[in-house]
């Protein structure tokens, strides 16, 4: 017997590393007339590494001191900022404490009680524009920058890169094409650091500093107009805006757990070119249903 063209279309889809769940959403992934994508460890490797640690002066704390106390509260995250923070301390070899009362605020960043105090680590500009001072001229240009709070004071900042990855140009001028529309980014981060990545990967359209639910407003806006949003993300943060959009992908090697159960297809294999040619299976079994 001959495979309906849906189910051969998700055969195939295997075979570029992503796993399509169902008939529907093989379905769902050819109807897309615009694309949104988030940022970090979307259209960025999503492995960034800590490139520099500021104690505050005041704080009573030297680099590793801070490093250690951020680590401390992150150590319980699975978000690639907190996978780099606990490295980077690793990598200077220090122990950081067992952090009780762990709490994840997607979108902003952790908190946890750390020896007694209690330490967030997260956004800049989350905290009465005290980070955004510490950030300051010394911060790196274009990167992430994370605030270190301890008992309600900033304590110091920490700066992360990360790569954008080398496919993405090439899935965004192919999600371009097979839309008629530039893709929108749609990213927690600050608005330098997501400038930096629309314009290694060709996007104009870029919204910056958006909780979770801002990234859902935004496909639900993208959406008033009758178009079907296919949205790419890959964190918790993202999970809403999967489960918003017409057709939501996850990233899966560094992908949350939330992110991967709430999306329609999982890449697997990490290449953000697979997307784009999943779409055109899509779109080429459709032509056989119809
Ligand atoms: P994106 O939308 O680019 O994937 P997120 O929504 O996950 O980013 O995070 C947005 C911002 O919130 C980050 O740039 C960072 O400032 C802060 N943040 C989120 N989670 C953490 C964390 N675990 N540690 C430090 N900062 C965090
Ligand atoms: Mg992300």
């Amino acid at each position: 017997a001959t495979m309906p063209p849906l189910l051969s279309a998700i055969a195939n889809a295997g075979r570029h590393g992503v796993l399509v769940k169902s008939a529907v959403a093989m379905e769902r992934l050819g109807e897309i007339d615009a694309a949104a994508l988030d940022k970090t460890g979307t259209l960025t490797e999503g492995t960034p590494e800590v490139v520099a640690v500021r104690p505050l002066p005041g704080s009573g704390l030297d680099e590793d001191g801070l490093l250690a106390l951020a680590a401390a509260a992150e150590y319980p995250s699975e978000h690639p900022l907190a996978r780099a923070v606990v490295a980077a301390a690793g990598a200077r070899g220090l122990r950081p404490a067992v952090a009780e009362d762990f709490v994840a605020m997607p979108g902003r960043g952790v908190r946890a009680t750390v020896e007694g105090h209690v330490v967030a680590v997260g956004r800049v500009g989350q905290h009465d524009g005290i980070g955004d001072e510490a950030a300051g001229p010394g911060a790196v240009a274009e990167g992430t920058t994370v605030l270190v709070e301890r008992d309600g004071v900033a304590v110091g900042t920490l700066a992360l890169a990360d790569r954008t990855r080398h496919d993405a140009p090439a899935a965004v001028a192919a999600l371009t094409a097979l839309t008629g529309a530039s893709p929108v980014l749609l990213t927690g981060d600050n608005a330098r650091a997501a400038a930096r990545v629309a314009a290694d990967t060709g996007i104009d359209d870029v919204r910056a500093e958006l909780l979770p639910e801002g990234k859902v407003e935004a496909v639900r806006e993208l959406q008033n107009g009758g178009a079907k949003v296919l949205f790419v993300g890959d964190g918790v943060n993202d999970a809403p805006a999967l489960a918003a959009a017409h057709a939501g992908v996850a990233m899966g090697r560094a992908g949350s757990d939330l992110a991967l159960e709430t999306a329609d297809a999982v890449v697997v294999r990490d290449e953000l070119r697979a997307i784009p040619a999943v779409v055109r299976l899509s779109r080429a079994a459709r032509r056989l249903v119809v």
